[in-house]
């Protein structure tokens, strides 16, 4: 059944047994107005170049005839708790599209208008959090790590009222739209959802349609099928969670609902670079004071969501001493990846005996000092003499420097230059090995503000020039942007900015 139309406001959850879906078209917005468009992501995917006539299509009016939009249903645990169900709540699924090599490829709006899954809210996006969803995408795809993606950001013409913070003083923000695109948008909280209803049918159908499409290297069959496909998400999201740790990217929002089941980031909400290393540094603010959400915790908090997952798989695989014991090497697998990655960082060629130890030692700094995660390692590269220590690590850091700091900061380049020794690679691989991970352009969050009052106020300069350091990570292309959060953006990082 087609619901056209407005559901903001309705509070009943639609319940949809056996479907997972309902069929829902975009509001329509009556003067939307481009701001960008990925051209290449288009070409890429099938869509072919942008026209005119596209904008339409991208803000969710005057669709084709031949095209049935939905929105999904999921469930999820949400901060540790069991949320019930849930769904796309402001996401239409447009469907899925093929290009010329056979890949697919779903394509939805975020930001169309209230599904039946929407429960009280309105099913719109301001432009602030679709500014900050179609650029982090994007960033995240050109630092290597996999992610959902953006295909245009547009204004609706529309005012959205969000109050912040739930300050009591709500305010209208210009509304707007992103598409989106992914490999599947597939959430661990579609597989809750069935398995809490005890659909096992439903269950099965589901599992083998994401491994049919998803995981094709899957070839066992009946039960060890099941076994190896919980394996293979368990795989991709300790490797997910790593690279999140290489970059410094902390989702903040890691309910079971926002984690894919193809290990994508997904869901970009109050997310944020790290600028200071901080392992109990969180963005969210609605995280305080528990932390959960934490940048130190995402691998532990993956694994805790994947138990969620396996609880659901269990009426399938029924052997839970097998999910035990696979979700028991998660950590073992999380950490050696983990270290592996690290060691790269800093320009080691293997991981040796005692650099754990180092590798605590580090953070212990890093946290001391509060050191700038990423101009960090762009220095250590560099360091080859002991005389410019203090203004160089005064430059990247976010506190003042006293001499018994400079004093720490020389030991732990003496032993980080012993270690360098301990390689078998000669130096100059070794700092092949740091460019190449470590990445010289972040978005930060200081970048989105700057960014997002500039469109505001209806210019798109600083989102071209992101738009370009952002395909372009591992090379300086703006020196400008490789700084340390100014202080007058102190407040922005962790406030009402991004929730
Ligand atoms: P999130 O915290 O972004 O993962 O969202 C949690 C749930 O709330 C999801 O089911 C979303 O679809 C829904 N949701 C978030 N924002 C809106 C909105 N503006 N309108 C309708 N549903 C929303
Ligand atoms: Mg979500
Ligand atoms: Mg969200």
């Amino acid at each position: 059944k087609n619901f056209p139309g407005d559901f903001s406001g309705n509070t009943i959850q639609r319940n949809t047994p056996k479907v997972l879906f309902s069929t829902v078209s975009p509001v329509g917005f009556e003067k939307p107005e481009l701001i960008t468009f990925n051209e290449e992501l288009s070409e890429e995917i099938g869509l072919g170049k942008f026209e005119e006539k596209d904008l339409d299509f991208l803000v969710g009016n005057n669709l084709p005839e031949n095209i049935q939009t939905y929105a999904t249903a999921y469930a999820g645990h949400q901060f540790g708790n069991w949320a019930g169900q849930l769904g796309d709540g402001r996401a239409i699924l447009a469907g899925e599209i093929t290009n010329d090599s056979g890949k697919k490829t779903e394509i939805q709006w975020k930001g169309a208008g209230a599904t039946p899954y929407s429960r009280h809210a309105d099913g719109r996006a301001v432009l602030r959090s679709s500014v900050r969803e179609y650029l982090m995408s994007e960033a995240m795809l050109h630092l290597g790590v996999p992610t959902t993606r953006a295909l245009s950001l547009s204004f609706t013409g529309e005012d959205v009222v969000r109050d912040m913070m739930y300050s009591g003083n709500p305010q209208a923000e210009k509304g707007a739209v992103v598409v989106r695109t992914a490999e599947s948008f597939l959430r661990f909280g579609h597989f809750e959802l069935i398995s809490a209803q005890q659909e096992y049918d439903t269950l099965e159908k589901l599992v083998n349609f994401t491994i049919d499409n998803y995981y094709p290297q899957i070839t066992s069959e009946g039960n060890q099928k099941y076994k190896d496909f919980f394996q293979e998400i368990c795989k991709r999201t300790a490797d997910l969670m790593v690279e999140w740790f290489r970059v410094g990217f902390v989702h903040g929002v890691m309910n079971t609902d926002n984690m894919s089941i193809l290990g994508l980031t997904i869901d970009y909400g109050p997310y944020s670079m790290m600028d200071e290393y901080d392992l109990n540094f969180t963005p969210n603010t609605t995280d305080l004071p528990g932390r959960r959400y934490a940048f130190g915790k995402q691998g532990q908090i993956s694994q805790w969501n994947l138990w969620q997952l396996a609880n659901s798989l269990n009426p399938l695989i029924e052997d839970e001493q097998f999910l035990e014991k696979t979700l028991n090497e998660f950590g073992d697998y999380f950490w050696k990846t983990h270290d592996t990655m690290l060691c790269k960082k800093f320009g080691f060629d293997q991981l040796l005996d005692g650099d754990e130890e180092f590798f605590t030692n580090w953070q212990g700094l890093m946290q001391e000092l509060q050191l700038d995660y990423t101009l960090f390692f762009n220095e250590l590269e560099k360091i080859d003499n002991k005389n410019n220590l203090k203004d160089t690590f005064q430059r990247i850091s976010y506190t003042l420097l006293h001499p018994e700091k400079i004093l720490k900061i020389e030991d732990f380049i003496n032993a980080y230059n012993t270690r360098l020794n301990r390689n078998l690679i000669s130096k100059e691989e070794s700092i092949t090995l740091m460019q190449k991970i470590n990445p010289k352009f972040i978005l930060r969050n200081f970048h989105l503000y700057q960014c997002i009052e500039e469109i505001n106020s209806g210019k798109t300069d600083i989102l071209e020039k992101l738009t370009t350091a952002l395909k372009n990570p591992y090379q300086e292309i703006y020196p400008e942007y490789s700084i340390k959060r100014p202080s007058e953006y102190d407040d922005i990082s962790g406030c009402s900015m991004l929730s």
